[in-house]
């Protein structure tokens, strides 16, 4: 999944370049948004209300010419499902996600919201109904107040309050010498790993975009901030169409489609129970795990 990050963490250093030398995140918004349509030519479809049902149809799609990096996806998540990425490493899960995002374009098929073809959606109107939780939560030199609202900066003080509290955040936050008005610094150094997660959380929750994308990280973290995490992430998932390349066997079993990947195909999709009656991939993987560790479904 470092590939997936790496165009979000572009986005993040231009922003980073960008903000100590203009004034107001939103004009950042704008140059930045300026720089990726020119890139793009313009889509023409507004999004508006959206309800999240996001369909593949035939996706295929290559980074480089010749062989497929992903091969003939097709599926639905309705709305408001949870749905799990799983397979091994380079099998395409982060790939799935860029294409949604349109980070990349899809080369064959198309990929619809609510039954909108996102090829038609300006990137910039399309990512308004999306967040991001990554591994590895990109965070700017600014308050965390600041940092918070990043999700949705028309947010006003309460609301960042009440997504930090939802996301486990607060009470951490409150026991900083400045509280919500604590400077970070751009990798988050004092405070911990966990902690930045909840704060990615809490800003996804600001935001409160129909769409989630969900990296979930792999590092060690403590089994009280892990609890706290798993415990933010259910209320973030809840009526939101979430993807999540799962790593935790907790959010694999509790997905309402698990999506297993192999070399660029879909090879198997349903429910965890589905897919151990079904004896094939995931139930070997799931199998072979078990005795291990609940963090290695992917690796
Ligand atoms: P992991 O679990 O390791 O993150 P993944 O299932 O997310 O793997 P992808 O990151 O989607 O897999 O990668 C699918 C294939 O595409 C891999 O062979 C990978 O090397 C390749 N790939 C990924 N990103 C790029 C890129 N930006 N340019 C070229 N090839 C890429």
């Amino acid at each position: 999944s470092r590939q997936f990050t790496r165009p979000l963490n572009d986005l993040a250093n231009q922003f980073n370049t960008l903000l100590s030398a203009v004034a107001g995140a939103e004009r950042v918004f704008e140059i930045l948004d300026e720089k990726t349509e020119e890139q793009e030519g313009d889509g023409f479809t507004i999004l508006q209300d959206v309800k999240g049902e996001v369909r593949f149809e035939n996706v295929t799609f290559s980074y480089e010419k010749g062989g497929d990096t992903l091969n003939d996806i097709n599926f639905i998540a309705k709305k408001g499902e949870t749905i799990a990425l799983v397979g091994p490493t380079g099998a395409g899960k982060s790939t799935i996600l860029n294409l949604l995002s349109r980070f990349y374009e899809a080369v064959d098929g198309e990929i619809f919201i609510d039954g909108v073809a996102i090829s038609t959606i300006k990137r910039q109107n399309l990512r308004e109904h999306m967040a991001f939780v990554l591994q590895d939560p990109f965070l700017f030199e600014g308050t965390i107040r600041e940092n918070i609202r990043y999700g949705r900066l028309a947010a006003s003080d309460d609301e960042v309050e009440e997504a930090a509290k939802l996301a486990n955040a607060h009470f951490f936050i409150m026991r900083l010498p400045e509280q919500y008005e604590t400077v970070l610094t751009q990798d988050g150094s004092g405070i911990s790993q966990g902690q930045k997660q909840l704060l990615s959380i809490a800003r996804a929750l600001v935001a409160n975009p129909k769409i989630l994308i969900l990296d979930e990280a792999t590092s060690n973290i403590d089994t009280v901030t892990e609890l706290k995490i798993q415990e933010a992430l259910q209320r973030l998932l809840n009526g939101r169409t979430s993807f999540v390349i799962a790593h935790r066997l907790n959010t694999i079993q509790k997905a309402d489609c698990i999506l297993v990947l192999k070399d660029g195909r879909i090879i198997e999709m349903g429910s965890h129970e589905e897919l151990l009656t079904k004896q094939g991939f995931y139930s070997d993987l799931y199998q072979s795990q078990l005795n291990k560790t609940s963090y290695a479904l992917n690796s």
